[in-house]
């Protein structure tokens, strides 16, 4: 019996140990009518398969087949080119069921193209993820401390050597907008998807924005607390709440994908609902949560462990109510030597479970668990710091099942279980 298009995309036969095209990173810019062009970028990895991303707004996770039609696609060939390059590398498909998969890829590219404005979401339960969705995939994306131009440079380029296709620089409080923009240059001269991650205070004077789009800026990511000012301001300084809508007006008319970056602890879960659905009427429709959870009952102002769950089942039925697009960000555990405000502040360790953290001097650390080093991106290459012990006792976590029958089923828990301390980042 012909195997079925799904088990083709998904189990293909190889005639070769590995076709074309090689492990690496591969962007295209594409026309798609005489005014716009299309940012594709291709993650292969070492089998083959790996990631397409879309105008750093959309990903699709292909199997070595589906990458092999996609890369012929994006390098100009035709459907009678592809078909033949395709008898080449496998076995198994019938020119019929050929022709199939090169439309389905095809229209892939397009379907892809269309969203626009929108910042990639993609949790480990999205759809997308498949069939493969328990084996942890190498990062997409890194998140990097603003640093100058001399760190920042050889960092952006190891981050491609490596296959990471996404970078958000975390802008420090008053940052230097002149090493601000030197970074998103380089990093889109480095073909890298570049977003920037902080306070609207920080980032709303003069013309700072219109500059960064200039320099090749694809998404900014503020942190936004609640819809009531007041809450806001508390945590995020006097005014940053005006500043934060201000700026999200500004994105929607310059058409920069924005993402608002919520923190999770009380204040903030009593009016999730109203803040949502308040960000979905600014036109952000984009949302990462972080909790800041503690692991005893009472967290003074954190999430109890022991509410974790239900947290996160409040937080799902918001966000789907809002008509929002979430993203969880891996929760941070309380730390009593700190303010609350400070955490809040700070932010979590990484964007998503498919993030690495990466300090100016490279260090990388994974994104939860103790702060352990995995290697410095500078000096070890990627292989080994994806092995190290730090990776190898994350990926243990992930990988291992978490949903259980004690709870409703929550994107959250692909990653780990929220209520478990030993899966939160602890800095
Ligand atoms: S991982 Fe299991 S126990 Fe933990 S919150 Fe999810 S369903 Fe519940």
């Amino acid at each position: 019996m012909s195997p079925t298009l799904l088990e083709r995309m998904l189990i293909p036969q190889l005639r070769r140990p590995a076709p074309p095209p090689s492990p690496g990173l591969y962007p295209f810019d594409r026309p798609i009518d005489d005014e716009r062009t299309v940012r594709y970028h291709l993650r292969v990895d070492g089998d083959g398969g790996g990631l397409l991303v879309v105008n750093a707004t959309a990903c699709a996770r292909l199997t070595p087949s589906g990458m092999l039609i996609a890369h012929e696609l994006l390098r100009g060939q035709d459907r009678d080119a592809v078909a033949q390059t395709l008898t080449t590398a496998f076995e198994g498909a019938t020119p019929d069921q050929q022709r199939q998969d090169i439309v389905h890829i095809h229209n892939l590219l397009r379907e892809l193209a269309e969203p626009g404005g929108r910042y990639p979401v993609f949790n480990l339960a999205d759809p997308s993820a498949g069939a493969q969705a328990a084996r942890l995939i190498p990062p997409i994306e890194a998140d990097v401390p603003l640093a100058g131009p001399d760190q920042i440079k050889p960092l952006l380029a190891r981050l491609w050597q490596a296959g990471i296709a996404h970078v958000t620089l975390l802008a420090p409080p008053a940052p230097d907008s002149a090493a601000l923009l030197a970074a998103v240059q380089a990093a889109a001269s480095a073909g890298l998807i570049c977003g920037v991650n902080g306070c609207a205070s920080d980032l709303a004077s003069g013309r700072l924005l219109d500059d960064l789009i200039e320099a090749g800026l694809d998404h900014l990511t503020l942190a936004y607390a609640a819809r009531e000012r007041a809450l806001h301001d508390s945590l995020y300084g006097e005014g940053d709440h005006a500043l934060a809508e201000e700026l999200y007006a500004r994105t929607e008319t310059l058409a920069l994908a924005d993402v608002a970056q919520i923190p999770l602890i009380q204040a903030t879960m009593d009016s999730l609902g109203a803040t949502l659905a308040h960000l979905s009427g600014l036109g952000v429709t984009t949302v990462q949560f972080f909790a800041i959870a503690a692991p005893g009952e009472v967290g003074a102002g954190a999430i109890p462990a022991a509410a974790m769950a239900q947290m996160a089942a409040d937080v799902e039925e918001a966000a789907e109510r809002a008509e929002v697009l979430y993203q969880w960000q891996p929760p941070v555990l309380r730390t009593a030597s700190l303010a609350l405000l400070d955490q809040v502040r700070r932010g979590p360790r990484c964007s998503s479970d498919l993030a690495i953290r990466v300090e100016p001097d490279g260090t990388v650390i994974p994104p939860r668990g103790p702060r352990r080093v995995a290697g410095n991106l500078l000096h070890d290459d990627w292989s080994t710091i994806w092995q190290d012990a730090a990776f190898k006792a994350y990926r243990g976590r992930i990988e291992r099942p978490t949903r259980c029958l004690t709870c409703p089923g929550l994107a959250i828990c692909a990653a780990d279980c929220p209520r478990e301390p030993a899966g939160w980042s602890q800095e």
